[in-house]
């Protein structure tokens, strides 16, 4: 096992696997080095923004004779502090990872899926892509023409999509990830946490986990934070059916029985209430709805929770209790991926509402205000064409208060006759829908009615090999993007520079945009000629230095007051003008307007629920393939409660190592996979780290490994307020793994299946 600065070595020394032609490309016009650090001799420090998560922390690249030899982290971007995590030092692991895109692909003669391309030259992919997407507009309508993004360079293809006029322009980052969330929280506050959130763990006197992986989910500035306030006496409670990494450091674990944290929610609430241990003046001042809130709570005893969550109700009590304490700044943390078991807004409301007894909703050490800066947008036109409306649901008054379109949605929509008119063409940028969208099978048969299908990448996923034309994107450290200014405690702009030449016959995704708009005669929607213009412009219209820019990589503003220590008059944008503890909105949808505990599906007898999760080094999927991260982790395992596995139906005596396959509700047979044997999880479900179990030819060093998760994700259940799927709605038991299923694995490492 490496250590994390064995690691940061390897992966600076390992950098230059490939060649490159050329010094790098100075797009900004400046030819000095452009931070106080000198570094080695001849070597440039260059400042971009990571993407190797959707985090976007500040990077200062060192390249020397046009090779990357090291990222570390800028010291000036409020994001990276002057760190970056693990993945992000591996960076390079994925600008020379040998199975990159290196051409543009064009699937001729082979089916759908074989993963079978001819090379091909850009106009050629271009022509054929604009060509395809062009009837398809013709024969049905732009609105038949779908994206699928994730990234920041997916805003360039959203503009174009629009262009077209079609609104069915979706992120799996939505429906399958943090949507839940931010309905939940917009309803209780007027607005939702954000990304980057806009919490302060760094302040915060004592931190409650409820289900979010802090530490294993990676998000660098959250980590850093994390880290500091416990050095600092911040108290930790995890609520985690698995003993995480975080419960290691908590003062409370509670296994809590999968499903059923609304109702620990609730008798939390119903503790501090009748305790009077809430935060009086502040609910006075800024709550509507109390009332309703003490009458609903009234008999959510603990002891009532207790026989529902399997969470002695002393413990409950006293964690109720103890979390109070700290009030106001006693942090609700409210996770990211949020797509649990289909009541997902209400269980995000339910922890709004705890937040809000907290009184920490605009405290220091609770959640923030925040802020960005104001950055004029480059002046063409974005008056886009009428359309018939979105695709992504069967009838307009189903999920009422989805605010984005539901990828999940779109797919569905794609099977003739599911929707209001069909779905005819994809183009995916970024995102591998065969892992991100649940039950593959379903992605998969929708694929097939396509007329067309087309994927934007830098590595050949499993979405690729369902394509008709692949195009590779040249990866972050070789392009320059939008600006960004996200809304954050610290108002900054930050700017994504190529460090080195785009390498390959790949091209930034801009570039790719506007070429397609050209074909497509929408080129009046790209009028610069390239994104430096385009970002130039956008930061001397805000009256920035482009140099200064340049040379830092990020430009950090004066924000406003963040919490009320720091003057912040409170306002909310709800429906009663405070924070709605009672959602008046939802009642009049029809839904409840205070969270109301639903039961889960019990397991079907011999099965056990199936949950799943990050690794610190890996994102998803899409690092799997990357040579240096997977120095760390490079597998995945099932966790098995040891009392468990001391007898396990057909299985008899499992032990740490047994190789054994999962088999789902519905029959899916998993890959095989190593058994972890542990106290660290329930009886009641396994876990396995999200992201393994790569069939794609491509991945060279990714295909085979570990077992897919995805794919055993054949049911999940739908939040009827906003469209999300809850995805832990699965069952398995286990098997061990037999020769054939070994077999079956070992072609597909060696490329054979
Ligand atoms: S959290 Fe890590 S991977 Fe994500 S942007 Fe930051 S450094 Fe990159």
């Amino acid at each position: 096992m490496l250590n994390r600065r064995q690691f940061i070595q390897i992966g600076a020394g390992t950098a230059g696997v490939a060649a490159l032609s050329g010094a790098s490309t100075n797009w900004w016009g400046l030819d000095k080095n452009p931070l106080h650090d000198p570094g080695t001799e001849g070597e440039k420090i260059i400042p971009t923004f990571c993407e190797l998560c959707f985090w976007k922390c500040g990077v200062l690249a060192h390249v020397k004779d046009g090779r990357v030899t090291k990222l570390k982290g800028n010291p000036a971007h409020p994001l990276s502090l002057g760190k970056l995590c693990p993945r992000g030092v591996g960076g390079t692991g994925l600008l020379y990872d040998p199975d990159r895109l290196k051409t543009p692909l064009i699937r001729r003669q082979s089916k759908r899926g074989e993963q079978l391309f001819e090379e091909a030259t850009w106009e050629e992919a271009l022509d054929l892509m604009a060509n395809k997407m062009g009837q398809v507009r013709e024969k049905y309508g732009p609105e038949a023409i779908a994206l699928f993004s994730h990234g920041f360079g997916g805003a360039w293809f959203s503009h174009f999509f629009k262009a077209i006029g079609t609104p069915n322009i979706s992120a799996p980052s939505y429906a399958q990830c943090r949507g839940p969330r931010e309905v939940g929280y917009y309803l209780t506050y007027g607005q939702g946490c954000g990304s980057p959130e806009n919490i302060d763990i760094e302040n915060a006197r004592c931190i409650t986990l409820i289900g979010s992986h802090l530490g294993e989910n990676m998000h660098n500035t959250q980590v850093q934070e994390f880290a500091d306030a416990m050095a600092n006496g911040a108290q930790l409670v995890v609520v985690d059916p698995r003993f995480s990494t975080a419960a290691g450091k908590a003062r409370y674990w509670l296994p809590i029985k999968p499903g059923t944290d609304i109702a620990l929610l609730l008798a939390w609430m119903h503790v501090i209430i009748i305790e009077k241990r809430y935060d009086i003046d502040y609910i006075d001042k800024h709550a509507a709805g109390f009332t309703e809130l003490r009458e609903h709570i009234a008999d959510k005893t603990p002891e009532w929770a207790h026989v529902l969550t399997g969470i002695r109700p002393e413990l409950i009590r006293e964690t109720a209790r103890f979390i109070s304490s700290f009030k106001p700044a006693s942090l609700i943390h409210p996770g990211r991926r949020t797509t649990w078991y289909g009541d997902d807004t209400q269980r995000a409301r339910a922890m709004a509402i705890l937040a809000a007894l907290l009184g920490s909703w605009g405290r220091r050490g609770g959640y923030l205000n925040t802020s960005k800066l104001d950055v004029p947008g480059f002046p063409y036109t974005t008056s886009y064409p009428e359309h018939r409306p979105q695709v992504d649901r069967p009838k307009p008054s189903l999920y009422p208060l989805a605010d984005e379109v539901l990828a999940s949605g779109v797919c569905d929509a794609t099977i003739p006759g599911t929707s209001s008119y069909d779905i005819k063409a994809w183009v995916v940028y970024g995102t591998n829908l065969i892992q991100c969208l649940p039950n593959p099978r379903q992605t998969k048969k929708a694929i097939q009615e396509l007329d067309f299908i087309a994927s934007i990448d830098v590595l050949p996923s499993e979405i690729c090999g369902w394509s008709d034309v692949v195009l590779p994107e040249s990866t972050y450290l070789e392009r320059c993007d939008e600006v960004w200014t996200p809304d954050y405690k610290v108002p900054f702009l930050a700017v994504r520079q190529p460090v080195v030449e785009p390498m390959y016959n790949s091209k930034p995704g801009w570039w790719i945009a506007k070429e397609l708009a050209k074909r497509s005669g929408l080129e009046d929607y790209f009028p610069w000629k390239d994104s430096v213009e385009y970002a130039k412009f956008r930061v001397t219209a805000a009256g920035y230095d482009c140099d200064e820019l340049q040379r830092t990589g990020v430009i950090v503003g004066q924000g406003a007051p963040t919490c009320e220590e720091e003057g912040l008059a409170l306002s909310f944008s709800t429906d009663s003008g405070k924070i709605d503890l009672y959602s008046k909105p939802l009642a009049a949808l029809g839904f409840d307007p205070l969270p109301q505990y639903t039961p889960p599906d019990e397991a079907p007898a011999g099965m056990f629920r199936l949950l799943f999760g990050r690794a610190p080094v890996h994102t998803f999927g899409r690092t799997v393939n990357n040579r240096f991260l997977s120095l760390i982790t490079n597998d995945n395992e099932v966790w098995v409660n040891a009392k468990v596995a001391r007898d396990l139906t057909g299985v008899g005596i499992l032990k740490t190592g047994d190789r054994v396959v999962l088999i789902n509700q519905d029959g899916v047979r998993s890959e095989p996979i190593a058994a972890k044997v542990t106290e660290r999880i329930r009886g009641d479900c396994v876990y396995m780290i999200h992201g393994y179990g790569h069939s794609a030819k491509g991945l060279r060093f990714a295909r085979g490994r570990g077992a897919s998760d995805s794919e055993l994700v054949t049911q999940y259940k739908v939040d009827p307020i906003m469209g999300g799927t809850g995805m832990n709605v699965n069952f398995v038991r286990i098997e061990r793994a037999t020769q054939a299923d070994e077999a079956g694995a070992t072609r597909v490492r060696e490329g054979a299946a």
